[in-house]
């Protein structure tokens, strides 16, 4: 998948600001940041998107335990946080490399837009 932009993140060809790692998941900043913390959380392989991924035994239970080790190593576990996969069209998915957004450090809004 040489055109993968987070394949190019997990192989360290881009650069990002790394927060954790795990045996199949990387852990990053997102350079658009949407809350004070936003960080995303990818499998190191390609994994196109949640089928993809709920298809990879254990894949989505490490990306969740990850999501939450960010959410205590960041701070926001105990105030609460976010964790959003986009998938697809109209949830606005741009990279197609499957992620978890995790959002936190002020209050967020129900329904999201
Ligand atoms: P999606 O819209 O697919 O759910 O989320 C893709 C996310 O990747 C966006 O929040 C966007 O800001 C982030 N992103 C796009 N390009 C880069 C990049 O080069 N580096 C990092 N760290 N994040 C990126
Ligand atoms: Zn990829």
């Amino acid at each position: 998948m040489p055109d993968c932009l987070f394949c190019g993140i997990a192989s360290g060809a881009v650069p990002a600001t790394l927060v954790l790692e795990s045996a199949r998941t990387l852990a990053f900043r997102d350079i658009n940041p949407q809350a004070p913390i936003h960080v995303l959380v990818i499998p190191r392989d390609h994994v196109r998107d949640l089928a993809a991924a709920a298809a990879d035994e254990g894949l989505l239970a490490e990306i969740a335990t990850q999501a939450h080790q960010v959410a205590v190593a960041e701070g926001i576990a105990d105030t609460g946080y976010r964790v959003v996969f986009n998938t697809g069209g109209h949830a606005g998915q741009t990279v197609h490399h499957v992620h978890a957004h995790v959002l936190g450090g002020r209050p967020m809004s129900w329904p999201p837009g």
